[in-house]
């Protein structure tokens, strides 16, 4: 292991362990959560080694850097998007990316299913919704969701999995709780009102960031998408590891 893999894997051990201790916390089986590695601040070199210490599934939130790095890293690993997605674009994405967490209208969906008939796919999607009140942050909004599910249902290739959210930045994760909560009993509500095909599928809770995971994973969260928590350190390694440093 080189200085890079030494600190890339320090810090997945510690994720890790975050994740297992808020499953302790509150009961749950740290199977049942899973880690998307955010790369979008990460050098290329770095999400190799990544997937080299055994992570698999990765997170790009712009659907360009997806498509390259899906290109540039090869087999073995399973992308996710995690960022607005254009309808323009949902052809190149949709035979790379695994799952997308950040469907945010009715519009997108109709798109997906549409190219997805085209290309003889069956794309697994999360519905990503604004519970924060930003007006910046994409997403559905909560009470549009109820109205908007006969369309949900007329899906045919279309597998809406769950439900996705970001909680606004704070200094404290506490105060992202209540948003991790609600998205929670939003997804319980529908759920009760899906037909049965669809409330099977609808399993996932896309929550929880770097500032905010372990309140995330105690409030049900099936997947978390961490970034930075992952490349702590990794500026400085880089430096002092690359030969440019030595050249001066
Ligand atoms: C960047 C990003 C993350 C990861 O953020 P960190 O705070 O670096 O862990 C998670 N979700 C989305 C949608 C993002 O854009």
């Amino acid at each position: 292991m080189n200085a890079t893999d030494e600190i890339i894997s320090k810090n997945l051990e510690a994720v890790r362990e975050r994740i297992a201790g808020a499953c302790r916390r509150v009961g749950r089986n740290p199977a049942a959560v899973g880690l998307v590695a955010v790369t979008k601040y990460a050098q290329l070199d770095w999400a190799r080694r990544l997937v080299g210490l055994g992570v698999t599934d990765l997170g790009e939130n712009r659907p360009q850097q997806l498509v390259q790095r899906a290109g540039e890293i090869g087999g073995g690993v399973t992308w996710h998007l995690i960022g607005p997605l254009q309808r323009n674009k949902v052809r190149s994405i949709l035979p790379i990316a695994s799952l997308i967490h950040s469907v945010d209208s009715v519009r997108l969906l109709e798109a997906i299913e549409r190219i997805a008939g085209e290309l003889d796919l069956r794309p697994r999607v999360l519905l990503e919704v604004n519970l924060s009140g930003e007006e910046a942050k994409h997403g559905f909004q909560a009470d549009e969701l109820p109205g908007a599910w006969s369309e949900i249902e007329k899906l045919e290739r279309t597998q809406v999995e769950g439900l996705m959210t970001m909680a606004a930045y704070s200094d404290n994760p506490e105060d992202a709780r209540p948003v991790f909560a609600r998205l929670r009993a939003l997804r319980d509500q529908l759920q009760s009102q899906a037909s049965p095909r669809i409330a099977a599928q609808l399993q996932h809770l896309s929550m929880g960031m770097t500032g905010d995971f372990e309140v995330a994973v105690e409030e049900g969260a099936t997947m978390v998408r961490i970034g930075s928590a992952l490349w702590l350190g990794l500026d400085e390694a880089s430096i002092a590891h690359s030969p440019l440093s030595k050249g001066g």
